[in-house]
């Protein structure tokens, strides 16, 4: 491995989680949402970094009223500046004389830039790292998410209009061939709500994201009204999220942050349960629930299907925990496809855990506010030899293979 790579590998270990905001284009509201969603982690009292590496229109520092302020750092590292307690903030504007240094660089120069720049900013640990993007799925998006090779996920920005949408699908294949998690999909600048009449207008149309997002089964993580207080925010350096939390925006980007500081507890729960199953090699079994569960395994082909969402069926099964003994069993076809539909579905029929090969963080942690418990990393075998190795105590659960 060269110094570099190693050198962001090294940056990037300290980083608990690590969250990209993409949009297919320019000028949609990326760096907006990156703003927001980083001071909403902030203010919930996670130790968040800012990453603007945007090269054509670094626009965080003047979002965050740090423009022009001086970095410090030595002959080996760039600090990060300081915003507020808990938020320290990385443009590659403070670098650049102007933008259109950037715009001459030719391909591998930029990707020097973006390794060298990953490479350099001493972020020291941190719970969360929001990279903001530059726009479309070109080579700077690509190298970036190569460069951070364990991003825990995306969140995509997009307007409503059919265009943007085009490009929002590249977006969501770029995540799928680079494995990276789709967050979810926020749909800016979604109508217009008159200040003085209260009136919504839906100038770029609306809900085109959400429909996409219904469309391509990722989740949908809200609709931002265009508003001018986002402007003028934006304008005078004053996140928008703090001055203006109870608007209709500022909700929205509250609600974005949730599902990230769940895949935060989520995470953590999982690293606790994975770090267990790498000294052991096996699921514990029993060891967390006694009496009597009823286990949920997706099947698909007589086998347990490599991505929870794609199963035909489910198979439940009663088991004794206290004497390791299959009680009774059911196959049950699974529902119609609705997003957020299957943790309430099996939750209602009894189900308190689930064996499967993978599961995203978010499905798991919406599972878990069910109280339903989740086995990820079983092999894809019939669900039978699954159920009885897991009585049995030989259960190995290797990686979570499915993690969108
Ligand atoms: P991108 O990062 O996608 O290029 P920006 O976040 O820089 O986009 O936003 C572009 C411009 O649009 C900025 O001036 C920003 O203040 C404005 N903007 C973003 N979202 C909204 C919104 N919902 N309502 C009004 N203006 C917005």
């Amino acid at each position: 491995m060269q110094l570099e790579d190693q050198k962001v590998n090294e940056r990037m270990e300290r980083i608990r989680h690590k969250v990209l905001i993409l949009s297919g284009k320019g000028g949609v509201g990326k760096s907006t949402v990156a703003v927001n969603l980083a001071v909403a982690l902030a203010t919930a009292g996670k130790k968040v970094g800012l990453l603007d590496i945007d090269i054509h229109g670094p626009s965080v520092p003047k979002m965050l009223g740090v423009e022009g302020m001086s970095l410090h750092g030595t002959e080996e590292s760039l600090h990060p500046l300081a915003v507020g307690d808990n938020l320290r903030v990385m443009s590659i504007g403070f670098l650049l004389r102007n933008t259109d240094d950037a715009v001459i660089w030719r391909g591998p120069m930029k990707y020097n830039v973006i390794k060298q720049f990953l490479g350099d900013v001493e972020w020291g640990e941190l719970d969360y790292l929001i990279v903001d993007s530059p726009p479309g799925t070109g080579d700077e998006p690509l190298s970036i998410a190569q460069l951070i090779s364990n991003a825990d996920g995306a969140v995509i920005v997009t307007t409503p209009q059919n265009v943007a949408l085009i490009d929002v699908r590249k977006c969501i294949n770029f995540c799928g061939e680079l494995s990276i998690p789709v967050i979810g999909v926020v749909e800016n600048m979604s109508g217009f709500i008159c200040p003085k009449c209260g009136e919504r207008t839906d100038i770029f149309k609306s809900g085109g994201g959400e429909e996409m997002a219904r469309d391509v089964k990722v989740p949908f993580l809200g609709r931002i009204p265009l508003d001018a207080g986002i402007v003028s925010a934006s304008d005078d350096g004053k996140p928008y999220i703090v001055n203006f939390p109870d608007t209709e925006a500022g909700k929205i980007f509250a609600a974005i942050a949730a599902p990230i500081l769940r895949l935060f507890e989520a995470r953590n729960g999982e690293t606790e349960k994975t770090e267990k199953t790498e000294k052991t090699g096996n699921a514990e079994v029993g060891a967390t629930k006694g009496g009597n569960v009823r286990i949920a395994l997706p099947v698909v082909e007589g086998h347990l299907s490599m991505h929870f969402g794609h199963c035909s069926h489910f198979e439940l099964v009663n088991i004794d925990m206290d004497k390791k003994k299959i009680l009774a069993r059911e196959t049950i076809d699974s529902p119609e496809h609705q997003p957020g539909l299957l943790p309430a579905w099996l939750h209602e029929r009894g189900v308190n855990m689930i064996i499967a090969c993978g599961m995203g963080s978010r499905a798991q942690a919406l599972f878990n506010e069910k109280g339903i418990e989740v086995v990820v990393g079983a092999p894809s075998e019939d669900p039978d030899s699954v159920v009885r190795a897991y009585l049995e105590g030989t259960l190995s659960t290797g990686r979570n293979v499915c993690d969108h």
